[in-house]
């Protein structure tokens, strides 16, 4: 019987989901959260912001909710040159990957995850990564996670389980989900309340833009990220009002 949960919390809106999906489901939640030199600082501090309304707004969440860790993870920036830690356009590589990608990033998070998660005594791993939306990234892919669980779990002696609650839905189902763990909880207006919460605290512009507020958040409106977190957003709010 799994109780204890340890969520990879970026400050976006999946990893909030997913974090909202560990709090509705687990007795104790710790997050973790890597600092490898993102361009933007905005992200860490979303972060922040996004912890401190959940406790607000959500008491029996913030009864559940323990230690927050930052990881240093400065060495990921000195092995690869993409346009997440540099001064780049985002932009495809010959590989076909966009340039975003930073080769052995999500298995590093993982294997230094479940190193904390041994620490503290955390059965269970949540991360937000998801094949639907796709951008390529082979460390996002069902079976890679399914192969680092198998990996993790021998390596540590330790059984531990990798959850991906958004693996198989796409941003419009996420907008969704956490509508309907808010609800959940709180039958008088917790969906709204965590969809307007993740609107407006999380952030997941890969140019680190804040300035302009969209009906789905703040951001660029035209990177790949905002894009797809607009267009769920959109097909969200469709389907609930038909
Ligand atoms: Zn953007």
């Amino acid at each position: 019987m799994h109780t204890t949960a340890l969520v990879l919390f970026s400050g976006g809106q999946d990893s909030t989901t997913c974090l909202a999906y560990a709090l509705s489901k687990y007795d104790r939640v710790e997050t973790v959260a890597f600092d490898y030199g993102q361009r933007h600082h905005i992200e860490l501090d979303a972060r922040l912001n996004v912890l401190r309304e959940l406790r607000a707004r959500f008491p029996a969440w913030a009864a559940k909710l323990g230690q927050d860790h930052l990881l240093d993870l400065a060495v990921l920036g000195e092995v690869s040159e993409t346009s997440l830690t540099r001064d780049t356009a985002i932009a495809m590589e010959a590989s076909g990957l966009p340039n975003t990608f930073v080769p052995g990033r999500n298995l590093m998070f993982l294997t230094l995850a479940a190193a904390l998660a041994y620490r503290r005594g955390l059965q269970v791993i949540v991360t937000g990564v998801c094949e639907t939306d796709f951008s390529g990234y082979p460390d996002c892919r069902d079976d890679t996670m399914k192969a680092m669980q198998l990996a993790l779990s021998l390596g540590m002696d330790r059984r531990f389980l990798i959850e991906t609650p958004l693996m198989w839905i796409d941003k419009a189902a996420t907008w969704r989900l956490s509508h309907d763990l808010g609800e959940q909880l709180d039958s008088h207006g917790g969906g709204t309340a965590l969809v307007d919460l993740i609107v407006e605290h999380t952030h997941t512009c890969y140019l680190g833009e804040r300035s302009q507020r969209h009906a789905w958040g703040y951001g660029c409106g035209s990177c790949p990220a905002c894009e797809l977190r607009a267009k769920g957003f959109a097909a969200f709010r469709d389907a609930g009002s038909r």
